[in-house]
């Protein structure tokens, strides 16, 4: 019998194994236990501790002076940007930490929360950043959004591919070779380790890690190649010849997500919001839908946004494995409010949905009923893109001008 295969109550899904440290189940991808049941995440956090962080920061010093001496009267990077925290300390990072002036570049998902929406020019003007943002018009949102729970598992091809590709465009087209990410894949995703930070650059990467599927094998159906433009990648000739490549600043930087939230909150006024399906109030706080995507990561792989964040806690020792179960059996096992915008934008019916999700379950759950349950109370925030909301506002509403006069008759 291996460490991991004694049956323990607490456990969220039974006949699974789960870390013999944090909360991360077999079922995670690209996830290894190694002899004692420890996953490689928790490996990596260890690693993480005997890092010589003042070495990598002199590493990071010259990465960003040799390109801000080679830019000339050019950016000196591409900062890709959500709004979300990372956003917030990416840019404190490179504009008051180092000087730089980067180009920030947004792939807008077009399901910006209220929150989010605030959160994104909140940093554009607190860092006083120029700004490029690509917005995929709303039909093809929708469409995508349809096609993608079929294609990957998921509702969000649009995002995982778009927030690739964009960047990439752009560091092409306006010839800025140094992209700037946030946090280490080596934490994120436990596909990496500290040790070996990925430094070559990988122009496929989002393709193979999230968006799973090219632009090109999105194309059929109702997709059509047009469509797919703006989700395409340079070729390997223009990325060589921009010298494009990229870092994340969580392997030069100690990186620690609750104490980075806390700052930016109290330094830059960033706001958290109510999460769907996690905890926390601030991962993926930009968008309306990670519910949905967290969602469907736990009808196919038993295990949603709050295992993760509960592993990362017990790993910092903010809480037991036990305490980390419990949350995650509150909030994993919840459906979604926003199930029921993806579920109006696609013409899906909730059955539909079970389906096609069902159809993608690992084998290993096959014969597990996976515990679902309810939301106690409506989301604390509207589960609509914002810009709909503002419109909706909008559309019939008075023209200020005679707002204004009834007023000032009022008052006489
Ligand atoms: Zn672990």
């Amino acid at each position: 019998m291996k460490y991991n295969d004694k049956i323990d109550q607490s456990q969220p899904i039974h006949g699974i194994s789960y870390c013999t440290r944090c909360c991360v189940p077999q079922t995670m991808e690209g996830v290894n236990f190694d002899e004692m049941g420890i996953c490689t995440a928790c490996r990596s956090s260890e690693e993480k501790m005997h890092i010589d962080w003042k070495a990598r920061e002199e590493q990071l010093r010259k990465i960003l002076n040799d390109a801000k001496e080679s830019s000339g009267t050019n950016y000196d990077c591409i900062l890709p940007i959500s709004g979300g925290k990372d956003s917030f300390f990416q840019a404190h990072v490179l504009v008051n930490v180092y000087g730089m002036k980067p180009l920030a570049v947004t792939f807008s998902h077009n399901w910006f929360s209220e929150t989010g929406f605030y959160n994104l020019q909140r940093c554009l003007e607190v860092f006083n950043l120029d700004h490029l943002q690509f917005t995929p018009a709303r039909g093809l949102v929708n469409k995508l959004a349809r096609k993608s729970l079929g294609a990957i598992g998921d509702a969000c091809w649009h995002c995982h591919s778009g927030v690739g590709s964009f960047p990439l465009q752009v560091a092409t087209k306006f010839k800025i070779p140094l992209l700037v990410w946030g946090e280490s894949i080596a934490e994120s995703a436990g596909r990496a380790s500290y040790s070996n930070p990925v430094h070559k650059f990988d122009r496929d990467y989002f393709n193979k890690v999230s968006a799973k599927l090219t632009a090109e094998e999105m194309v059929g159906g109702d997709v059509s190649a047009k469509d797919m433009h703006p989700f395409g990648l340079p070729s390997y000739k223009e990325i060589d010849d921009t010298g494009v490549w990229g870092i994340h600043l969580g392997d030069y930087i100690f990186w620690d997500d609750e104490r980075q939230t806390e700052w930016i909150k109290k330094e830059y006024g960033w706001r958290e919001t109510e999460m769907e399906g996690a905890y926390k109030g601030y991962k993926s706080a930009e968008c309306i839908m990670p519910g949905v995507h967290d969602f469907t990561c736990y009808l196919k792989r038993g295990f949603g946004r709050s295992t993760w964040q509960a592993s990362l806690d017990v790993r910092n020792g903010l809480l037991t494995r036990e305490e980390g179960f419990e949350l995650v059996k509150k909030h994993d096992q919840e459906r979604p409010e926003a199930l029921d915008y993806y579920l109006n934008i696609t013409g899906y019916t909730e059955e539909e949905f079970f389906k096609i999700i069902g159809d993608k379950k690992l084998s290993e759950l096959k014969d597990i009923d996976l515990p679902m349950h309810k939301k106690e109370q409506p989301n604390a925030e509207r589960t609509i893109p914002f810009v709909q909301q503002l419109i909706q506002k909008h559309l019939n509403a008075p023209d200020p001008r005679v707002k204004r006069d009834a007023e000032a008759k009022s008052n006489l």
